[in-house]
């Protein structure tokens, strides 16, 4: 909506108790609870599980590998969570992180992220939305607020304009044909999230530009990947994830020094 701006949202927030801050200190209207994002994230996960199918094995345990090092150094709300990490067999470059601890990604991804820094920081991003709230907040402020809880309350489930609506607030809707894009805002929020949960885990940031780069290759030979649909920007992302390289690899070095040295073998 056109009259939410960040004023607006002030003021807003003033007279609101749905405001939050964000991790970066933004102010945040936040209208649906943790449970009603949390039962949103349940349900895409099982609409993507019955829509798209297993990847193998070998590529689960390494994707598992590289988000348990992440999960262990999250906040100890979301540490605590039970997350589960799926592996779909698609060749759209595509990653997820859904509230409530459900992460996929799709087997099209491993060829773009060629080593486990790369794929830590495709993971640490998604996870920064979830931990920022992204899908709240733009469930708040999409004219959406009605959309979650019918959601929810409706038996209908995904097939409908309702569920739909709900994988692209999810950041999911590449899959389905409706991206509805992150703005540039939660882009580089989840970038810098993601960017300093990586270097926590002891995976090497630097890589995080190197990801970026094979992204916009693999967008010059045809079709862009389903994910930059959801993720544009990539110039200023490239731009803000060197601003933060400095204090990442202190973090990283740091991080190693203390024994956070994670081994993904990439099948
Ligand atoms: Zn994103």
């Amino acid at each position: 909506m056109r009259w939410l701006r960040p004023f607006a949202v002030t003021a807003l927030c003033a007279s609101l108790a749905a405001c939050a801050t964000s991790p970066t200190g933004r102010s945040q209207l936040l209208l649906l609870s943790d449970a009603e994002l949390n039962q949103m994230g349940q349900q895409a996960f099982a609409q993507y599980q019955q829509d798209v199918p297993m990847g193998d094995q070998a590529s689960l345990r390494y994707v598992q590998c590289i988000t348990d090092a992440i999960v262990d150094v999250l906040p100890e709300r979301q540490r605590n969570q039970d997350w589960q990490v799926r592996v779909f067999k698609s060749d759209q470059p595509n990653a997820f992180a859904l509230p409530g601890g459900y992460m996929g990604v799709n087997t099209g991804m491993l060829d773009i992220a060629t080593n486990q820094d790369q794929l830590a920081s495709v993971i640490g991003h998604e996870i920064g939305h979830v931990l920022a709230n992204h899908a709240n907040e733009r469930a708040s402020t999409q004219n959406a607020t009605s959309l979650g809880l019918s959601v929810i309350s409706s038996a209908s489930g995904m097939q409908s304009p309702g569920g739909q609506q709900l994988m692209g607030v999810l950041g999911m809707g590449a899959q389905y044909g409706i991206a509805l894009p992150f703005s540039r805002r939660h882009e580089s929020e989840a970038d810098t999230i993601g960017q300093n949960l990586m270097a926590q885990a002891g995976f090497d940031p630097r890589e995080s530009v190197t990801l970026w780069q094979n992204m916009q290759a693999a967008s010059t030979g045809g079709a862009p990947p389903a994910w930059m649909s959801t993720h544009p920007s990539q110039d200023q992302r490239i731009d803000g994830l060197q601003a933060g390289m400095d204090q990442a690899m202190a973090t990283y070095e740091q991080a190693r020094g203390q024994g956070r040295t994670p081994n993904c073998p990439r099948p």
